[in-house]
């Protein structure tokens, strides 16, 4: 993509309410747009990256066998009311009336939705477990919208469902989720910290948040570093192997400020050990049994021939707000560096160019067409502006690395630059083989 065609429209220009680096960057680098409050348009920078995490989160999702499905934004009230959450959930709840008079509601999450899909469709134990889920849509009208796309009313989730005939068995697909998520949050390279949480108005007995470290959070966090040196590699499928894996991820001292105790913080974790920072919710899983598919009547035929109702559990991420906390998560002296999993672009060149000399231009054309032809996916700044201008944009923009095509550059041998370190001289060879490498 040339630089020029692209729609990134970069303004200077931030509104008070923009406090945090997260909604600052988005806004400047023309990533998102608001259009009122709370709720945002996603540009064609913003979305890239916003499609790349939602990819990962997919691929990650239907390696552990969860199929996906779409439901709607728009519900009915009626299964809301069937299950007692239409009056409770609040004025968190936008609530719409169609033509008719019929009570409607724009989702917030889908429980009852699924469970209704469900009790139409499964009647035999021997469809189990399921796993299900979908990347929608939801509006929660937030008392206090803020930090951009973080906290917002629309905003962009993976919700995924288990069906299950036994706790036993339903904690089994809780793990497998436990281990999805870990995986997800590590391809995305952020580094994500399960933590034992309430379970709060959905209700149940087993509940994490996922919360990634960033000065920013809104969750005070206490944690033991070793949390991250524990390799999923060690684990399988099988039952014994993930509760194990639980553990494993339990057994280390995490906690939001709720659960925090010093004593107990200052034994167990050394104190080189010791992790005290904010952090930003990005996954929250949930295992409730039976809360909704009683109220639902979602029952299905055991194996003795008793009706039970199906046991359940809720999980979800933050599509959209993981796109903010990357920034809040990676953001280092004035330069937004993406992770190479989500960044919009592999690789930026950027040439000299001036009115009277368009030969680094063809030269930088060169490079770009030879990179396209690896797949690379690379942005060629051919924007005619002082290089200290487009270097700036490009630390605004955080592209991971760039190729400098001043003086120094000859055809064969590169300014190569990984954002946040030094200039190499590079050939084009190795640049392609660095690249390919992700
Ligand atoms: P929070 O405590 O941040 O309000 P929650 O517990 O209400 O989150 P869930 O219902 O578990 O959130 O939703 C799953 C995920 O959706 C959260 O982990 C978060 O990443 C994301 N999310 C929730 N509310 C918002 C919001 N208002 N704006 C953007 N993302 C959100
Ligand atoms: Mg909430």
């Amino acid at each position: 993509m040339y630089l020029s065609k692209l729609f990134i429209p970069i303004t200077k220009d931030l509104p008070s309410e923009a406090k945090i680096k997260s909604h600052q960057l988005m806004l400047r680098a023309g990533m998102i747009k608001q259009s009122s409050t709370g709720i945002y348009s996603w540009l064609p920078l913003g979305f890239k990256i916003m499609k790349k995490v939602e990819q990962i989160v997919r691929q990650e999702q239907n390696l552990i066998g969860a199929q996906e499905l779409l439901m709607p934004t728009i519900q009915s009230a009626e299964i809301w009311k069937e299950s007692g959450r239409y009056q409770d959930y609040g004025e968190e709840m936008l609530r719409i009336k169609d033509r008719q008079g019929r009570e409607m509601l724009y989702g917030p999450t889908n429980e009852e939705l699924i469970t209704d899909i469900f009790r139409s469709s499964i009647k035999s134990y021997k469809s189990l477990p399921q796993l299900l889920y979908h990347i929608q849509w939801k509006f929660r009208d937030e008392v206090r919208p803020r930090f951009g796309i973080m906290r917002c009313r629309e905003f962009y989730m993976k919700d995924a469902y288990s069906f299950d005939l036994s706790d036993e068995e339903a904690k089994l697909s809780y793990n497998k989720m436990f281990y999805s998520y870990i995986k997800t949050f590590n391809r995305l390279g952020l580094k994500a910290i399960p933590m034992a949480a309430d379970t709060g108005p959905i209700g149940g007995d087993l509940s994490h948040e996922f919360i990634i470290l960033a000065e920013t959070g809104e969750s005070q966090i206490y944690a033991d570093k070793r949390i991250f040196d524990i390799d999923l590699d060690k684990y399988d499928f099988s039952k014994r192997s993930l509760e194990k894996m639980r553990e494993d991820f339990s057994s280390i001292y995490a906690v939001t400020d709720e659960k925090f105790d010093e004593k107990k913080f200052d034994k167990l974790v050394k104190k080189e050990n010791q992790i005290k920072t904010k952090g930003i919710e990005v996954g929250h899983i949930f295992y409730f049994g039976d809360k909704y598919s009683k109220p639902l009547n979602c029952m299905i035929d055991a194996q003795d021939g008793k009706k039970i109702a199906l046991k359940m559990g809720s999980y979800g991420i933050g599509v959209s707000r993981i796109v903010g906390a990357a920034i809040e998560a990676n953001y280092k002296d004035n330069v937004m560096k993406w992770p190479k999993a989500i960044a919009p672009f592999d690789v930026v060149i950027i040439p000299s160019i001036s009115k009277n000399n368009k030969e680094n231009l063809q030269k930088a054309i060169k490079v770009y067409n030879e990179l396209k032809e690896q797949n690379i996916d690379v942005l060629l700044d051919d924007v005619d502006e002082n290089m200290s201008n487009k270097f700036k944009k490009h630390d605004l923009i955080g592209v991971p690395y760039q190729i400098i095509m001043g003086s120094k550059s000859s055809s064969n041998n590169l300014e190569f630059k990984e954002l946040n370190s030094e200039i190499e001289m590079m050939s084009m060879e190795k640049i392609k083989s660095k690249l390919k490498k992700k």
